[in-house]
């Protein structure tokens, strides 16, 4: 059996271990630098206040996982969860309306919540200031964690178990050896290890530069306090640190509160960002207790001083009340809010589980435990992934820039197209300067700058035929939105359009092994003769899908694999690493070139007529027919020119080196001007995209669906063997799915969701959107969703949108030429 060590007995370390045990692993080893009754960590002065519901699904489920488990963590008739519900306030307008939303999320995750009055809530916390409280939203099954408890209880039992805890041991450094970890340095020597879990919390920078693994997260401290006791909560909670108010969010001020006995706690976001580095905090020693700990800065009151004027005013009793205690606690931030879950890119066996929250420790330990002990978490990661950053967001300036952002925005309202504001720029395609003559509105995709839509063809609504004009829309879904997607739509379908398609994914595969290694990996036939693409699946050994690509056989020894993210590229690497060991003739080489390369996706009608003025090369059906790659020149320039389309529409990618993209778009651009050519941005696409039925991978589908619930049975080659998945596939089929993502189409024409809505079938909810966009070429919202295949074409369902039922009905699909007849003309 193999020997695993976990870095960290906080909450996250003393779960994992506990999930490890509990699925029959031995020889774990916890290692913590602190003493183990009072580790030190952020779990250490946790308040423990647990909210489940988030706009991520991932993050609602590990969060749904927590409560119950805490639940059943106990101890002399006590569990370590005091369930006194989670109240959310709104105090202006705008929160109001984003309650809503959230009251959606909580449906679409399957977290029972309401939306309620003011007097309801003034029902519920009589402290409140009746004046200021709109309305509320209120989770009966959110509560207090009580994580220090947790983590000694998680300890007794895992000890019983054969875990074996060593205490006031820090990790000094990692052994390695072929890639490889072997072990774990500690002042007292070197223990044995095949798989090293660093639970380290907001030391994993300091732990991952052990392997040189930049981690990005950012230790911040965050001030929390406790006041003297309130008298108008004087023997309301019997024990010390005991509870019975719901816990109270005022996020509109970044505020946050819990009982302590009759005490109030108070926890604040509102001021200014105040980062730490691990590494320069005293180390934890025996002498650790509950006021003087590594993660304990002192309080620093003036930040606190609008804590406090704004507390009073919301919760009147505390003006009988004074900050008794305070500290700056220190916790982890991360680039975009997510933990940091998963295995190194380079060293095997090297695990990470960090700048996870007490809120969803247990379903990250359950997720880890699964990964390892099972091959993949029954919950999507690629939220968590620790690969999924861009080579230029791990830079620290990056990461703290804006891990501080998420700090501040942390109760924020954030509309789900909201382009960040800084740092911006720091990738853009070799177009970027021709999208800023045509007005481009960028949002980022990969960190890349990446157009919405160009201003240039506002000038074009007036021209766009009534049925092509786009909808009214409400003010939440009128953000960050422009009708010239229509326009851009409408000229795609009936004109052609240019796409700036550089900033999606290209990995070269190459080398002798370069077949063998992706025929292993995917579910198609990617065998075929050079000069082929092939749409196929990248599963997990659960039949879940992990990715899907496109494959282009160039050479007999060279592809082109069109990806999604940093992810693929990690697990391409890696299995070409393991074949190489297995068989060094069969070696493989895979390198990521979407950064020396760049693309343009011209599509539409017209598409042919304007390459024929610019090239001598053969673009006709018989000359590069549907699903087909050649290279080409177009005005003396070298492309590699794919037939596909994520559109709909005939046309090519156009690829080539960076170095002459500028040319090609000038030269496209200038040849498409008496075809009525536009460049088209990422609202257009969508929308056709969606129109077509076209799955967009982490969106529609993830991990946790197979190929026939997601309706891509036919990239699913029948007659291939053994390929990673094919087994757990065997008896599946798309009749047998429970579950199924299916085509929605708005009823009253008008109502556009954006995802994640709850949808209802009679009276139930059923499932949730993952995608949404008005259809321009139907005329109609569409939408996907996951739904229970009982749920058929034809049946009426509601999405719920701010509190409201739309009707909607299942729709076949796809909505737009279902034959395929403008792809393969
Ligand atoms: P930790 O508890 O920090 O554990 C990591 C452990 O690793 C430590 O014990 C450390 O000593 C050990 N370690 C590190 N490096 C080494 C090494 N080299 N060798 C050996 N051991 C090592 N979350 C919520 O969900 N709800 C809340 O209400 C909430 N409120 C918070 C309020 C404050 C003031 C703060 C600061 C945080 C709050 N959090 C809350 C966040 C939460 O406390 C943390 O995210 C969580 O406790 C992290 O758990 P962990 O196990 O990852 O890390």
């Amino acid at each position: 059996t193999r020997n695993v060590v976990i870095i960290g007995a906080g909450i996250v370390g003393t779960n994992l271990a506990d999930e490890l045990v509990s699925r029959g692993w031995a020889n774990v080893t916890v290692i913590e630098q602190g003493p183990l009754d009072m580790p030190g960590g952020s779990t250490s002065h946790a308040p423990g206040l647990v909210f489940q519901t988030n706009p991520s699904k991932t993050m609602t489920q590990f969060a749904r996982y927590t409560v119950s488990k805490l639940l059943s963590l106990e101890k002399d008739g006590q569990n370590c969860f005091n369930q006194v519900g989670g109240l959310e306030i709104a105090t202006t307008n705008a929160r109001l309306e984003e309650l809503k939303r959230k009251h959606g999320y909580a449906s679409s995750w399957g977290v029972d919540a309401r939306l309620i009055s003011a007097e309801e809530c003034l029902e519920m916390n009589p402290l409140l200031n009746k004046d200021m409280v709109l309305g509320g939203l209120h989770i009966p099954s959110d509560g207090l964690a009580l994580a220090a408890r947790a983590v000694q209880l998680l300890i007794a039992r895992t000890r019983e178990a054969g875990v074996r805890y060593l205490e006031l041991t820090p990790v000094t450094s990692i052994e390695q050896a072929g890639g490889k970890v072997t072990g774990v340095r500690t002042p007292g020597g070197v223990i044995p290890a095949d798989i090293i879990i660093s639970c380290a919390g907001f030391w994993g920078v300091e732990v991952g530069a052990m392997v040189g693994l930049p981690i990005p997260l950012l230790p911040l401290a965050h001030q929390y306090v406790k006041t003297t006791a309130v008298p108008a909560r004087a023997g309301c909670n019997t024990i010390p640190n005991g509870a019975s108010l719901p816990m109270l969010r005022y996020q509109d001020q970044d505020l946050y509160y819990r009982e302590h006995g009759d005490q109030v706690g108070i926890g604040y976001y509102g001021h200014k960002p105040m980062p730490v580095v691990a590494a320069s905090l005293p180390a934890a020693s025996e002498q650790t207790n509950e006021k003087y700990m590594p993660s304990r800065l002192d309080f620093t009151r003036g930040d606190f001083e609008p804590a406090w004027k704004l507390s009073q005013e919301l919760l009147p009793a505390l003006q009988q009340s004074e900050i008794a205690d305070g500290f700056n606690g220190i916790f982890s931030f991360t680039p975009d809010g997510g933990p940091i879950v998963g295995q190194s890119p380079t060293v095997d066996g090297f695990y990470v589980a960090e700048a996870v929250w007490v809120t969803h420790s247990a379903g990250v330990a359950r997720a880890v435990a699964e990964l390892l002990t099972t091959g993949r978490s029954s919950i999507d990661l690629a939220e968590c992934e620790v690969n999924r950053f861009e080579e230029v967001q791990l830079a620290p300036t990056y990461i703290s820039e804006t891990s501080q952002q998420n700090f501040v925005e942390v109760y924020d309202i954030i509309h789900p197209l909201e382009p960040r504001e800084s740092p911006r720029n720091l990738r853009v395609t070799p177009f970027y300067s021709r999208q800023c003559e045509l007005g481009a509105f960028f949002r980022e995709f990969a960190v890349w700058e990446h157009p919405e839509w160009y201003e240039a063809n506002a000038k074009l609504i007036k021209d766009l035929p009534p049925r092509w004009k786009s909808v009214e829309r409400d003010a939440w879904s009128a953000r960050y939105y422009s009708p010239v997607a229509a326009v851009e739509a409408w000229k795609t379908r009936t004109a052609v359009a240019m796409y700036d398609m550089s900033p999606s994914r290209r990995l070269e595969v190459s080398g002798p092994g370069a077949v063998d290694l992706l025929q292993r990996l995917s579910t198609g036939d990617v065998s075929k003769e050079s000069g082929t693409i092939t749409y196929t699946l990248l599963l997990d050994e659960h039949g879940g899908v992990r990715s899907d690509v496109h494959v282009a056989r160039l050479e007999e020894d060279l592809f082109q694999v069109g990806a999604n993210g940093p992810v693929d590229l990690v697990y391409l690497a890696r299995e070409a690493r393991k074949q190489r060991q297995q068989s060094p003739d069969q070696w493989v080489q895979v390198r990521d070139i979407t950064s020396g390369t760049c693309c343009i996706g011209l599509w539409g009608p017209h598409a042919r007529n304007l390459i024929n003025t610019v090239t001598a090369d053969d673009f006709t059906n018989r000359g590069l027919r549907y699903h087909r790659a050649k290279n080409a020149r177009i005005a003396g320039i070298p492309v590699t020119a794919m037939r596909l389309s994520f559109v709909g529409e005939m046309g090519w990618e156009l690829h080539t080196t960076a170095d002459n993209g500028l040319r090609l778009w000038d030269v496209l651009w200038k040849a498409g001007q008496s075809y009525g050519v536009v460049a088209a941005g990422r609202a257009a696409f969508n929308a056709l995209r969606i129109e077509k039925g076209y799955r967009s991978w982490g969106t529609d589908m993830t991990t946790e669906h197979d190929p026939y619930e997601a309706g891509l049975s036919f990239a699913v080659n029948v007659d291939k063997n053994g390929y990673v998945g094919q087994q757990a596939l065997k008896g599946r089929s798309q009749d047998k799915t429970a579950r199924r993502l299916r085509c929605l189409v708005v009823n009253d024409d008008r109502s556009v969701v954006l995802g994640k809505e709850p949808v209802f079938y009679d009276g139930r909810t059923v499932g949730y959107i993952t995608s949404a966009a008005f259809g321009y070429t139907i005329g109609k919202p569409v939408a996907y969703a996951w739904l229970p295949s009982t749920v058929a074409e034809g049946d009426a369902v509601e999405i719920e949108y701010f509190g409201r039922k739309i009707a909607a009905t299942v729709a076949a699909e796809p909505l737009y030429d279902p034959q395929g007849s403008r792809l393969c003309g």
